[in-house]
């Protein structure tokens, strides 16, 4: 099969391709800080009684949210295609090993890993499953954890470079211009499924009712809007926020994405050994040991999560996290100052700004205006 050059800056080096380099004019992007994620899964629900709550949609969760070391949906989709791989070599933040198109078979145009049906079935298998045994008497006292689990919450990542728009026979998915958002195009797909295989990710789904693809629509008709999706503006524990990832050559360092990925370092792609560029970020749990850790958002984790367990003395960093679920508008540019961190619009106008610590206000046990005692209630 024969492939183009194109540069992917996550493994930073030129990697191949189906097609040439093409950048949309703004990329839309996601970050998690799976410090916060709970699990509630009202992301997974927002996103199904928004898109999938038809016929042949009862298995399809365009947003997911598995527990790590065990949980995956489908099943072991990540144990899949990474034993295909094999070696994922890294020097330095350079990748020397193959990405998925790479490590192609001859006459293929990416490297699959083929998720059957009973897969799909079980979309909370390993849930709350912790890494192994606890011992009588074990307690937390270190970080890492020596017995661990976390949350991962997942979406299609509107890849810069897609293997579901890559593989498809149909040229029925596209990638906008306009903002990077990755959709099939449902009247021209016949349900080959090349994108369901080829998706390292497993976000392209296939609809057995109608016999035709479908995947995260990244909420346009809100993006349209200047709005977040409904996954993010739902989230409970607010570890969500969209923007506009920009390149590392054009990072803005008021862009609260840009701040995240390229200036500090600390929101990171999921295997980006892939080669797919994704464009959700996660910023990794530091209670997680960083072994683990290393081959799902490479090399630059460790420190990553040194940057996190020291946010208490970056009030620049503190305050942006405070913006995360604050408000529903895409944030453009943000700044923080002594007290407040504030969020700006495409035009710089200012629409939120939140204290960066919230205050306390302790309430005497005697209000001496009422003569009442102001006690817990049971
Ligand atoms: S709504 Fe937020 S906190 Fe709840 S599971 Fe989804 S990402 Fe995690
Ligand atoms: S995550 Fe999968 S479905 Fe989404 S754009 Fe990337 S390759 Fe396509």
């Amino acid at each position: 099969m024969e492939m183009r050059k194109v540069f992917n800056w996550q493994l930073k080096r030129r990697v191949s391709y189906v097609y040439p380099q093409s950048r949309p004019k703004k990329q839309w992007a996601m970050i998690f800080d799976l410090n916060k994620c709970i699990a509630c899964q009202t992301c997974s629900l927002a996103c199904k009684t928004t898109w999938t709550s038809g016929k042949g949609q009862e298995y399809m969760f365009w947003n997911n949210v598995e527990t790590k070391p065990y949980g995956g949906y489908p099943v072991a989709w990540d144990l899949g295609i990474l034993s295909k791989l094999k070696a994922q070599e890294w020097r330095g933040d350079k990748y020397f090993g193959k990405t998925l198109f790479e490590a192609a078979e001859k006459d293929e145009k990416i490297l699959q890993h083929i998720s059957e049906d009973e897969d799909w079935a079980y979309p909370n298998i390993g849930e709350d499953e912790i890494s192994g045994m606890v011992n009588r008497g074990d307690w937390i006292a270190t970080l890492p954890h020596r017995i661990w689990m976390f949350y991962l919450p997942r979406t299609c990542a509107h890849c810069t470079y897609p293997a579901c728009l890559a593989a498809c026979p149909r040229k029925a998915i596209y990638k906008r211009p306009e903002d990077g958002i990755v959709l099939i195009d449902q009247s021209r797909c016949r349900g080959y499924r090349e994108c369901v295989r080829s998706c390292p990710y497993k976000k392209s789904m296939f609809n057995v009712e109608t016999r035709i693809s479908e995947k995260c629509v990244g909420c346009y008709p809100k993006i349209e809007q200047g709005e977040m999706p409904q996954c993010v503006t739902n989230c409970i524990g607010k570890i969500r926020l969209t923007g506009f990832v920009s390149t590392p050559d054009n990072s803005r360092k008021d862009n609260p994405v840009d701040y995240l990925i390229h200036e500090k370092k600390l929101a990171l792609p999921l295997y980006p050994q892939f080669g797919l560029e994704p464009n959700i970020y996660f910023i990794p749990p530091i209670h997680v040991p960083i072994s683990f850790q290393e081959q799902m958002f490479g090399p630059g984790v460790g420190k990553a999560v040194e940057t996190y367990k020291n946010i208490r003395d970056d009030q620049t960093l503190k305050g942006l996290l405070v913006l995360f679920g604050s408000f529903e508008k895409i944030l453009h540019s943000f700044k923080v100052d002594k007290e407040h961190a504030y969020g700006f619009d495409e035009k710089g106008r200012e629409i939120i700004s939140v204290p960066v610590t919230e205050p306390i206000y302790v309430r005497d046990v005697f209000d001496k205006n009422l003569k009442a005692y102001r006690l817990n209630t049971p």
